[in-house]
């Protein structure tokens, strides 16, 4: 006997349809003989819309009432669910996030978890009834309200109640059958992978990647949970994130995968004195700003004005509030003028073989070069290579990219449904 969790995405409870279809599933898992957990998104695009909602009553909803209404969604598909598994015969409780024992810190919108106590969800299993736990939400102890771990915090309540209860295993069940070298909707030639390790999906993650929500990719990894990706629209093996054994002799592929982020601007600081100290005073700043810088590039100065250029990359909707708090100490830095660019394209590979093998740079230039993509930023990791580029033509990059590391396959990736997400 196992105990699996088992979390089901939005686009796979989208309707009554796929609901009864999903619990259906559950219940063959739970009649072979295994104890089993699901944990629950709402259903589709029910999170947007309720956003959406919020915004129309008013333009900047307050955190605490926000977090109430978005974890109304989970709550409408575990009851759903339970109900559905009930109807074929198999004992079936759903339970909030609070009701689930998940603690967070009190930050409305992107709680942390701090503690998991899933004393109740233990109990039904032992009652032989399958759990359904409400994704996203938790609560804090010292407020006493209800938060949600931000977009996507499905995954991390998963592997978080998988980590609690010593699953044996962690399936992520999504609307694509894995894993990909690249994204499917993109990249048609792209291949399941069987495996990757959790150290290249955590870097694919940060570029972009949706697939995985790179906390829960970081939580599975501190606490040794194995998690599986994999569709619920058929019953293939999908992709295994594992943990490798430090000094384990596996060969690593060179490149695993290519990922693209379009959610990042770049701003440049111009005419910066060259002098010790203006790069901290200006990085100082942004992160007092409480913005994520990604990429850093530091022009060579002229000889001739001691001046230089230095830009970088944060999520556009953190852009504007750098851009004001550089605005307010530009006299005191003293640069000369600030630009903006919201039109940009962050594109990585991302491979563990890296480590060993010289000359993957050169070969992702010769390709980008090829297809006419001018470079704007690179940086680099052991096992990533990153580059800025323009964002209109970020998606031919990608295929091209993909197909220069040899990673194209011969069959279509199958997309089975959803928004990937
Ligand atoms: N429903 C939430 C969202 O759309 C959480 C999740 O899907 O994991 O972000
Ligand atoms: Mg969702």
């Amino acid at each position: 006997m196992s105990l699996i969790v088992q979390k089901f995405g939005g686009s796979s409870v989208a309707d009554a349809e796929s609901i009864k279809r999903v619990a259906k599933r559950i219940v063959e898992v739970r009649k072979a003989g295994n104890e089993v957990v699901v944990v629950v998104s709402a259903m589709g695009d029910t999170t947007d819309e309720l956003l959406d909602l919020a915004k129309k009553v008013v333009p900047f909803p307050s955190g605490r009432e926000l977090d109430m209404l978005l974890t109304a969604g989970e709550r409408i598909s575990m009851a759903l669910l339970a109900m559905a598994i009930r109807s074929l015969g198999v004992e079936a409780r759903s339970y909030t996030g609070s009701q689930a024992g998940m603690v967070t810190d009190a930050q409305h919108g992107s709680a942390r978890i701090v503690e998991v106590s899933p004393k109740r969800v233990r109990e039904a299993l032992d009652d032989g009834a399958v759990a359904i736990v409400a994704g996203f939400q938790g609560f804090n102890r010292g407020t006493g309200d209800i938060t949600t771990l931000g977009r996507g915090g499905s995954d991390t309540t998963a592997v978080a109640l998988a980590a609690a209860l010593g699953a044996d295993v962690c399936e992520i069940y999504t609307d694509v059958d894995g894993i990909y070298t690249a994204d499917p909707r993109v990249v048609s030639s792209a291949r399941k992978l069987d495996r990757i390790t959790s150290e290249e999906m955590l870097e694919l993650a940060a570029t972009g990647a949706k697939v995985l929500y790179i906390r829960a990719v970081e939580y599975a990894r501190r606490h040794g949970v194995t998690l599986h990706v994999r569709s619920s629209f058929n019953n293939n093996e999908g992709t295994l994130v594992v943990n490798p054994i430090e000094g384990e002799n596996v060969e690593e592929p060179i490149v695993t995968g290519v990922a693209a982020d379009l959610s990042e601007a770049k701003i440049t600081v111009v005419g910066v004195p060259d002098t010790p100290g203006k790069a901290a005073q200006i990085f100082t700043l942004i992160a007092r700003t409480n913005v994520n810088i990604d990429m850093i590039v530091q022009n060579v100065s002229s000889a001739s004005t001691g001046l230089t250029d230095i830009s970088f990359t944060c999520p556009k909707s953190d852009a504007h509030a750098a851009m004001e708090a550089l605005t307010a100490q530009k006299a005191d830095i003293g640069f000369a003028s600030l630009q903006h660019d919201d039109q940009i394209a962050k594109l990585a590979v991302v491979g563990a073989g890296m480590r060993t093998n010289a000359g993957v740079s050169a070969k992702l230039f010769t390709a980008l070069f090829e297809a006419g993509i001018n470079i704007e930023m690179i940086s680099t990791s052991e096992i990533r290579i990153s580059v800025v580029t323009r964002a209109d033509t970020v998606n031919d990059a990608v295929r091209v990219v993909h197909t220069a590391f040899g990673l194209d396959g011969e069959v279509e990736a199958v997309v089975h449904g959803g928004t990937g997400r």
